[in-house]
């Protein structure tokens, strides 16, 4: 198992790291079996969440024996320095143990929300103190949107930052990987198979070392996983032979049919847009309110996109352009729906009332 350091932190990471997802799902016995195998073969990063039930019950115990030789992560997605520091204190008490390598805050959507974090008596104050206190050795970061994450850079010192990146979602972290890096802070991918999605794990595993993380989190249901997972790994020499596009767009086109699921292959096949809808980043923003539970944030986004979707006409042209017959008008009639601003009762009242 190749092993990078952490940023600037002094931890050194193996390149693969288990995620606490399916710890929550299965029994004591088989994450104890999963966690230690993963050990045995080189993995050293435990990443999970508090919002993950008992993963850190199950991770605390499955380390027990080797607390030293590991790095434990995990994180809250609690905004107030009272809920974080609670939140903390209970992440100690599951994983049994005075210290946890990286504590993150978890899914910070949107601009709002990291200013609500970062203010007097937000969840960062929390976690300053429990570094203080040496019961968290570094603060991380997670979220799904770069503009966050590069926010969040320039208001504190954080250590690591966790960033879903993978096939189907490639020009998320462009321009921000080289960035994080610059600064000499963690960088941990999460996602890489995107919840199975991916299909071929070869691709989606090299595709993802190659944008040179220091480790990707994964999440591993049993040992048969676990073992193409390491396989995966161990086959990607380096930092992984380079990805062409064509395998990118087969993969994403097998777990399509695999999965049923709509994926957009950023081809860029139909910018002729006559209305000139940026068809490319609508899909993407309903991927985010579709998928990655990011409807707040992607709401916000659209706000600010020009020409929004009400100014389709349904003209076809790009269906009749687009080489994966994507259903385009029916996923932008689906977006429009989702991400347009929610009418306030105030304004649905006067429409009622004045006819407006
Ligand atoms: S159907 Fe809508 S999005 Fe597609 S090309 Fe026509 S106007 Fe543009
Ligand atoms: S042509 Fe199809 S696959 Fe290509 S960017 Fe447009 S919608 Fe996506």
């Amino acid at each position: 198992m190749k092993s990078n350091k952490l940023g600037n932190t002094g931890l050194e990471v193996s390149r693969l790291g288990l995620g606490g997802i399916p710890f929550q799902y299965i029994s004591q016995t088989e994450s104890s079996k999963i966690i230690q195998a993963a050990h045995d073969r080189g993995v050293n990063l435990f990443y999970t969440s508090r919002m993950y039930r008992d993963s850190e019950n199950k991770i605390g115990v499955a380390t027990r024996g080797f607390r030293d030789k590991v790095v434990l992560g995990t994180s809250t997605h609690k905004r107030k320095k009272t809920d974080g520091r609670r939140d903390i204190e209970q992440s100690l008490r599951n994983f049994g143990v005075d210290y946890i390598d990286v504590y993150s805050l978890h899914n910070v959507l949107t601009m709002g929300v990291l200013k609500e974090i970062m203010s007097p008596g937000g969840a960062y104050q929390a976690l300053e103190e429990m570094r203080n206190a040496g019961h968290v050795r570094h603060v991380g970061i997670s979220a799904h949107q770069p503009e966050t994450i590069l926010a969040a850079l320039e208001m504190a010192a954080f250590d690591v930052v966790e960033f879903p990146l993978n096939i189907a979602d490639r020009e998320a972290a462009e321009g921000m990987i080289e960035e994080i890096q610059s600064r000499g802070i963690g960088f941990v991918t999460i996602k890489p198979m995107m919840f199975g999605y991916a299909g071929d794990a070869s691709v989606a595993f090299r595709y993802v070392f190659s944008a040179k993380p220091d480790s990707t989190v994964v999440g591993t249901y049993n040992l048969d996983e676990l073992e193409e997972n390491l396989a995966t790994e161990e086959a990607a020499a380096g930092d992984g032979a380079a990805v062409s596009r064509d395998e990118i767009i087969n993969a994403i086109a097998a777990s399509e049919r695999k999965c049923f699921k709509v994926f957009c292959r950023r081809c860029d096949s139909c910018v002729a847009c006559p209305q000139g809808i940026d068809i490319k980043r609508m899909l993407r923003l309903y991927e985010y309110f579709d998928r990655y539970h990011s409807g707040e944030w992607a709401r916000e986004e659209y706000a600010g996109v020009r020409p929004g979707l009400q100014n389709c006409d349904n003209c076809g042209i790009c269906e009749r352009e687009c080489p994966y017959h994507i259903p385009i008008k029916r996923e932008l009639a689906k977006a429009r729906v989702d991400l347009m601003p929610r009418r306030s009762p105030r304004r649905l009242i006067k429409k009622k009332i004045f006819g407006g």
